[in-house]
C-alpha cells in the first residue's frame, strides 16, 4: 500500500513486546475482526520468541493456526487448537459475545459457548497478512524505530519522542 507497510512486512522477526499494562494481552497481544475472519496473534506457552497466528472465518467457520513463520500448528487437526480457543475468549472479552457471532455469522444459544457453537475445519491461511497488522498495531504500542513523527501516537501522552523508551 505504502512504503511504511512495506517496510513492516519486511521485518521477519516478530518482536513481543511487553503489554503497556500487566493484562491477559500478554497471552493474546492481538485479536481484530477483520478481512472476514476473527483473528489475531497467541503467545506460545512454551517459547517466548515464537507466536501463532489464529484465525476464524466468518460464515464458513474455517480454523486456521500457524506460527510467525508459517509453519502449520501442530495441534491443529479437526478441531481448534488451544490458540484458537484463546483467540476466541480473548475477542469475546474484547468485543462481548454477541458482536463476536454476528460477526462469524454462528448462532450461539443462550448460555451457550462460541466456540461449542462453530464447527468449521482447519484450512491453510497465510499467516504474513495478520502478521503485517499486528506489527502496525505494535507500532501503537513502542516508538517505532523511525525518525517519521507518527501522528497517531498523539493519543498516549506519556510516549512522547523523549520518554519513549519501552522497557
Ligand atoms: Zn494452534
Amino acid at each position: 500500500m505504502d512504503a511504511d507497510e512495506t517496510a513492516w512486512e519486511q521485518r521477519s522477526v516478530v518482536r513481543v513486546v511487553p503489554p503497556v499494562q500487566p493484562r491477559k494481552l500478554a497471552k493474546v497481544p492481538f485479536v481484530e475482526l477483520a478481512d472476514g475472519r476473527l483473528q489475531g496473534v497467541v503467545s506460545s506457552g512454551s517459547d517466548i520468541e515464537r507466536v501463532y497466528v489464529s484465525s476464524i472465518a466468518a460464515g464458513t467457520h474455517d480454523l486456521s493456526c500457524s506460527t510467525n513463520n508459517n509453519r502449520p500448528c501442530g495441534a491443529l487437526h479437526g478441531y481448534a487448537c488451544k490458540h484458537i480457543r484463546m483467540l476466541a475468549d480473548e475477542a469475546v472479552l474484547q468485543y462481548g459475545l454477541d458482536r463476536v457471532a454476528r460477526y462469524l455469522r454462528v448462532e450461539v444459544p443462550e448460555g451457550g459457548h462460541l466456540m461449542s457453537a462453530l464447527n468449521g475445519t482447519p484450512q491453510r491461511t497465510p499467516a504474513a497478512v495478520v502478521l503485517s497488522r499486528f506489527l502496525r498495531h505494535l507500532a501503537y504500542l513502542e516508538v517505532p524505530d523511525s525518525t517519521e513523527p507518527l501522528a497517531e501516537l498523539h493519543w498516549f501522552p506519556a510516549m512522547g519522542p523523549e520518554t519513549g523508551k519501552v522497557g
